[in-house]
C-alpha cells in the first residue's frame, strides 16, 4: 500500500495518510522513551514486536465487541486503522500497584488493588501528563458525562478480556494505558495501541518484567522480553531478523501420588 504524507510523529509511532478515505497508516519505530523524553534509545525489533502484539490484541478486542481503530495489518511495521481525532486523556487501568502509583501515593508495588483502578491523565508532554479528576474533565469540557462513563466502563472491560488473556499464558497484566478516539460520524472507539510499551506485565511465577520497564530500570534485554510476550501469544513472527533467544529447560517435575 502506498504511503501518504506524514502526518504525525510521535515518540514510538509515526501516522501516515493512506490511499483510502478515513483510513490512515499506523508505523511502529524503534524509539523508546521514558520519564518524559528524557532517556531515549534506538532498540532493534521493537517496532516491529509491538504492530504484531498491538495487532493481535486489538484484533481479539474487536472480536469480543471492543471497537477499536485497527483496520489491519499490512507488514512488519505498519498497520492501517481509522482516522479519529484522538481525546486528550489517558486512561490507566491498574491491578496491581506500580510504577506512580507507587512512586507518588507509596503503595507498595506488588500490592494486590482490591478492584480495578481507572485514573484519568491529561494527555499533554509539556507538563508531563498529569493525573486529573473525573471533575476535571467535565469541567473542562474534555468529555461530556456520558462519554466518560462510557469510557470508563469500556476500559474495565479491556480490562476483564485482558488479565484473562494474559493469566492464560502465565503473565499477570499490572496496569496498561489506553486512548480512545472520535470517528468522522463521531463514534468513539479505542485507538493508538496495546503492547508492552503500554502495559506492565509480570511473569506469574517468576514476576519478571516483559514490559518498558526492562528500558525504564535498565533491567536488561528489552526485545528478549517482548519476544517473551509474543512467544507465549504464539505470535512470534518466523520472518523477523530478531535473534530468537533460548529458554532454559524446563525442570522436571515429580507428581506425587496420593
Ligand atoms: N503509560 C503509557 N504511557 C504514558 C504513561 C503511562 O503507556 O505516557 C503506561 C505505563 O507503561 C504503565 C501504565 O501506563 O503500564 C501506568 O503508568 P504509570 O502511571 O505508573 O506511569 P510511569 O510512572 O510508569 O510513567
Amino acid at each position: 500500500m502506498k504511503k501518504g504524507k506524514k502526518l504525525y510523529e510521535g515518540k514510538a509511532k509515526i501516522i501516515y495518510a493512506s490511499p483510502q478515505k478515513n483510513l490512515l497508516i499506523q508505523h511502529f519505530k524503534d524509539d523508546a522513551t521514558a520519564f518524559n523524553n528524557q532517556k531515549k534509545a534506538s532498540i532493534e525489533g521493537k517496532g516491529i514486536l509491538n504492530n504484531r502484539i498491538s495487532e493481535y490484541i486489538l484484533s481479539n478486542l474487536n472480536q469480543v465487541g471492543i471497537k477499536n481503530h485497527l483496520v489491519k495489518r499490512i507488514n512488519m511495521r505498519e498497520q492501517l486503522v481509522k482516522s479519529v481525532e484522538i481525546i486528550p486523556i489517558e486512561f490507566i487501568v491498574r491491578n496491581i500497584a506500580a510504577g506512580s502509583l507507587s512512586s507518588k501515593l507509596g503503595i507498595e508495588e506488588g500490592t494486590v488493588l482490591d478492584r480495578p483502578l481507572v485514573e484519568y491523565c491529561l494527555k499533554n508532554d509539556e507538563l508531563g501528563d498529569p493525573m486529573v479528576s473525573r471533575e476535571h474533565i467535565l469541567n473542562f469540557n474534555w468529555l461530556n458525562v456520558m462519554d466518560l462513563d462510557w469510557i470508563t466502563e469500556e476500559c474495565k472491560r479491556i480490562n476483564d478480556f485482558l488479565q484473562g488473556l494474559f493469566r492464560g499464558v502465565g503473565i499477570r497484566l499490572v496496569d496498561f494505558k489506553v486512548e480512545f478516539g472520535k470517528t468522522s460520524n463521531d463514534e468513539i472507539i479505542l485507538a493508538d495501541e496495546i503492547s508492552p510499551d503500554t502495559c506492565r506485565l509480570w511473569d506469574e511465577k517468576t514476576e519478571r518484567k516483559l514490559d518498558k520497564d526492562i528500558f525504564r530500570k535498565d533491567l536488561g534485554s528489552l526485545v528478549e522480553g517482548y519476544q517473551e510476550v509474543a512467544r507465549r501469544l504464539n505470535i512470534l513472527h518466523e520472518q523477523s531478523n530478531i535473534k530468537p533467544i533460548s529458554f532454559p529447560k524446563p525442570k522436571e517435575v515429580k507428581i506425587k501420588k496420593k
